[in-house]
């Protein structure tokens, strides 16, 4: 059987220690996932249950890629994350089996065109045009769990120009891995190939032209962008 048009590329992600890709299905995001940018944002950490937005998959950048300043926006802002690889999914996925379905973790960074998210909230809108625009997902190598195991501390950080302006742990979740993955699949079928990018510590900013974007989950991996 033929398609009638080209069929589109699969998105995918290098894999630490291999020849092999790690292919990308869907793009989740976990809204205000840290109490410390929750309050940044003007909003109570601790009242709000988890929820999720997504971008799109071919919006992948690959870590040492380029990031081309989108259209249609003057406040373009950083949200460094830790991200989770899915080998395999489920529906109503328990807790206590969510890390089973766990390939490994990588370092994403959430641009956002923070104007056209701010106007989209103020008028009860979708947030797409503010978070899945061309290029928003900038994402380093997948490192396998076979690897790093499931981590639960590490320090999370993000430099603009070697300027450290986002510094946190990932002990800071509100909702950590195994509940995230939980809920997520209380929403939706989850999926192999599905990535979970679990939110962003405090200290988001605005990016410009030129600025050399540099971040990590220690003891998983590292990323770095290059807007222009
Ligand atoms: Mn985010």
């Amino acid at each position: 059987m033929n398609f009638v048009i080209d069929a589109p590329e699969i998105p995918s992600l290098p894999v630490r220690g291999s020849n092999d890709l790690f292919p990308v299905h869907r793009i989740y995001c976990v809204g205000r996932n840290y109490a410390s940018h929750a309050r940044e944002m003007g909003h109570d950490p601790d009242r709000e249950p988890p929820f999720f937005f997504q971008k799109n998959p071919d919006t992948l950048v690959p870590s040492g890629g380029r990031f081309p300043y989108p259209d249609k926006s003057n406040d373009v802002h950083h949200e460094i994350e830790l991200v989770v690889a899915l080998a395999k999914g489920g529906k109503d996925i328990p807790e206590s089996r969510a890390l089973d379905c766990v390939y490994g973790y990588a370092v994403g960074i959430d641009m956002t065109r923070r104007d056209l998210q701010g106007q989209a909230k103020k008028m009860g809108r979708p947030w797409d045009v503010g978070k899945a625009f061309d290029h928003a997902a900038p994402c380093s190598e997948v490192v396998p769990a076979t690897a790093i195991g499931h981590p639960t501390s590490a320090r999370i950080w993000l430099e603009v120009n070697s300027e450290v302006r986002q510094d946190g742990d990932i002990n800071q979740l509100i909702w950590n891995i195994p509940e995230t993955i939980s809920c997520l699949s209380g929403l939706f079928t989850l999926a192999p190939g599905d990535l979970i990018y679990t939110g962003t510590p405090a200290g988001v900013g605005a990016v410009q032209r030129g600025d050399q974007l540099k971040g990590a989950v220690e003891g998983v991996a590292e990323i770095s962008i290059t807007v222009v």
